[in-house]
C-alpha cells in the first residue's frame, strides 16, 4: 500500500494538497493544471488504498486524507513525515500556493489549509502518542 501512494509524484503531490484540507476535483485540477479526468483517476488509487475518502456535498464531491482505520498511526505519520519535508520544497510549496489562489474562484465551499486533522476523523485523530488498542 505504503509504495503504491508514493512511488507516485503526482499522487503525493495530490496527499500534499490535501493535507488538512477538503477539496473538489476541479480545484485540485486547476492547481496541478492537469485534467480532471487524470486527477479523478489518482484519486481513485489513493481512495482504494483508504489513505483519502471523498464526501458528496451539494453536488460537488470533496477529497480529504483519511486517517481513520485499518494503519491509522502509520498513515498519520507516514503523512506527517512527508509533510514536514515536502512542503519547503517545490512543487510541493507551489502547489500549495496555486491551490490557495485557485480556492478563491472556486465557490464551491473547499477548506484549504486547517492545520491539523484533529476533530475532522474522530476518535482516531489522535492516534499519535495513544495507540487505540
Ligand atoms: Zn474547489
Amino acid at each position: 500500500m505504503v509504495s503504491k501512494v508514493f512511488s507516485e509524484n503526482l499522487r503525493l503531490r495530490l496527499l500534499m494538497l490535501l493535507w488538512g484540507s477538503s477539496i473538489c476535483v476541479k480545484c485540485l485540477a486547476q492547481t496541478l493544471d492537469m485534467p480532471q479526468s487524470t486527477i479523478s483517476r489518482h484519486l481513485a488509487v489513493l481512495r482504494n488504498v483508504g489513505i483519502i475518502r471523498s464526501e458528496r456535498k451539494n453536488k460537488h464531491v470533496y477529497y480529504r486524507i483519511d486517517i481513520s482505520g485499518d494503519h491509522a498511526t502509520l498513515k498519520q505519520d507516514l503523512l506527517a513525515v512527508y509533510q514536514r519535508q515536502l512542503i519547503t520544497m517545490d512543487p510541493y510549496r507551489s502547489d500549495m500556493k496555486a491551490l490557495i489562489e485557485q480556492s478563491h474562484f472556486c465557490g464551491s465551499g473547499c477548506v484549504i489549509g486547517k492545520k491539523t486533522h484533529k476533530g475532522d476523523t474522530g476518535e482516531e485523530a489522535d492516534a499519535h502518542g495513544n495507540a487505540k488498542n
